[in-house]
């Protein structure tokens, strides 16, 4: 396999409008010697996301963004994936929540949909997408499996957290200290791909 690009700048765009996503990348990145910018304070408009897997939707958002940053852009797309519904929200996870952005809303239709089913397994999966303003793109997944719960817990964290509980703990995402989140979450371990492929020496 041909190895993938390295990143030798020191700023990089966050092609994310969702402020938990962009802390939470910003959080990783920053380590790394890095800076920041967002795409809402580079006024950047939101793709499309008509893309029919996370990683399809990682490239478009990256792309748009190095196109008109001019900036190599980093972007993630995740959802949570419940086994059953058939893996739903999936790639919809951000558009359950509607216009209003109301997580709560989507976090009890997700209870709704899955009425009484016995399995309420589920996984958090993110694709995590480097593009340059030349075209070029790197993409790593990660994915953390886990059950989800009722009623929700915990307020720290974004989007579905307080209902998420990974493989063999007994607090949700909502609940979980952020540096214990970033050690094992599905956008830390795409993360850590990216690192020692595009970040690592060689
Ligand atoms: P995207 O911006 O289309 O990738 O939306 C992803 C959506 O998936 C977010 O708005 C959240 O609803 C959900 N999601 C992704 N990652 C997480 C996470 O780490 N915790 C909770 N919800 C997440």
């Amino acid at each position: 396999m041909a190895s993938a690009r390295h990143f030798t700048g020191d700023k990089l765009a966050i092609a994310s409008h969702n402020a938990g996503k962009v802390r939470e990348i910003g959080d990783l990145i920053r380590p790394l010697g890095v800076s920041v910018v967002s795409a809402s304070e580079l006024d950047l408009a939101e793709p499309v996301e008509d893309g029919s897997t996370f990683q399809a939707n990682a490239i478009i958002k990256a792309k748009t963004a190095t196109t008109a940053s001019g900036l190599p852009a980093l972007a993630d797309d995740s959802g949570l994936a419940i086994t059953a519904l058939g893996g739903a929200p999936g790639i919809y996870s951000a558009r359950w929540a509607g216009a209003d952005k109301d997580f709560n809303a989507a976090m009890a239709k997700v209870e709704q949909e899955l009425g009484g089913a016995t399995d309420r397994s589920a996984a958090f999966i993110c694709a995590l997408t480097l593009a340059w303003p030349d075209g070029h793109t790197e993409t790593f997944e990660g994915r953390i499996e886990g059950v989800l719960v009722w009623p929700p817990r915990g307020s720290r964290g974004f989007g579905y957290d307080p209902i998420f509980q990974a493989e063999g703990r007994d607090i949700t995402f909502g609940e979980m200290d952020p540096v214990e989140k970033h050690s094992i979450s599905h956008r830390a371990k795409a993360f850590a791909g990216l690192v020692a492929a595009c970040f690592g020496s060689s």
